[in-house]
């Protein structure tokens, strides 16, 4: 029996079903637990099925989140999507069903879970549950909302199919998703758009982010500054990867400063691999984006000089 058909007979055998994603969600997180929760009521509608982890404001576009009680995880399945190791799981209730399974597409270095679906090769976690989907016909029935959370998910991590980690069977899948009843260029746009605070910050990142002669890219963006722009760490997600567009830049690490003073630390990269410097640095993520955490100033200078390493 394969991973899939036992992650398949898991779910048929759970009346209560609840689903989790990581802190700090990407519309990725999003469209891969929520996707796979409405493809779940739709081919089960007798099940009870859950999405947690809280509030997730500023993507509320795609989905509402459950409430639930701790009473609702005794004798449930939990499964876990796009998220690498437990701490990161949102809501740390993820231990009190009675099994639980991980689905991730970032590497395994935790290989949490009772039953476990990893497959570092898709573009996004939503490519993995479109393709679970597209396994068993006969058992999971996909709607126009799944499907729109799926296709979110994929536009979201693959930037709009321009990531490395696009491939023909992205593509194929998001076509398959795209067949359904939901306006696909509206949610572009959703996932695209940017207040003008932000925008307002994206010229701050633009003018101000230092290039090496190999292309390291660093900026500091301090917690006095987020504040003059009127904006939150969290807000602050939609200019990682603006630097990418510029020619010169070959790998780039934005520092984000908390309200405590530590540093929310993003790593991108064209080539040079940076999954490395963000796991000896807490964090972790995939070889071309990777999220890490510096406790001040000096571990910041540090991480670029790693990066800049790679970058030679
Ligand atoms: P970010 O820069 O926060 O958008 O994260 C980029 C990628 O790295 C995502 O796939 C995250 O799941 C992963 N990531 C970010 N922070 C961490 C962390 N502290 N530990 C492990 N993976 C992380």
């Amino acid at each position: 029996m394969s991973v899939q058909e036992e992650i398949l007979k898991e779910i048929k055998a759970y009346q209560t079903i609840i689903i989790h994603r990581h802190k700090n969600p990407d519309p990725d997180a999003i469209g891969s637990q929520v996707g796979l929760a409405e493809l779940l009521k739709n081919s089960f509608p007798e099940k009870k099925i859950y999405a947690v982890g809280g509030p997730i404001n500023d993507l509320d576009y795609l989905a509402t989140m459950d409430e639930v009680s701790d009473e609702t995880y005794k004798g449930a399945l939990v499964i876990a999507t796009d998220t690498a190791d437990t701490p990161r799981i949102s809501d740390e209730r993820y231990s009190l069903g009675d099994r639980l399974i991980k689905i991730d597409h970032h590497p395994n270095d935790d290989a949490y879970g009772d039953l476990l679906f990893v497959n570092t090769n898709a573009s996004s976690c939503s490519e993995i549950i479109a393709d679970f989907w597209r396994l068993f016909p006969e058992d999971l029935f996909m709607n126009a909302k799944a499907a729109r959370l799926l296709y979110g998910g994929i536009i979201g991590d693959t930037g709009r199919f321009l990531y490395d980690a696009t491939s023909p069977h992205t593509l194929e899948i998001a076509a398959n998703l795209m067949r359904f009843e939901f306006d696909a260029a509206e949610l572009s746009r959703q996932i695209e758009q940017v207040s003008r605070d932000v925008a307002r910050l994206s010229g701050y990142v633009y003018e101000n982010l230092e290039i090496d002669e190999n292309g390291a890219a660093q900026l500091i963006i301090s917690k006095e500054l987020l504040e003059e722009y009127g904006l939150t760490v969290a807000q602050t997600s939609g200019i990682v990867s603006l630097p990418g567009k510029i020619e010169d830049t070959k790998a780039w690490v934005l520092f984000v400063q908390n309200p405590e003073g530590t540093y929310r630390v993003h790593l991108r990269s064209k080539g040079p691999i940076i999954n490395e410097i963000a796991k000896a640095h807490h964090g972790g993520g995939h070889p071309l984006a990777s999220g890490a955490n510096a406790k001040d100033k000096a571990e910041c200078h540090q991480i670029f000089a790693e990066l800049k390493k790679v970058c030679q």
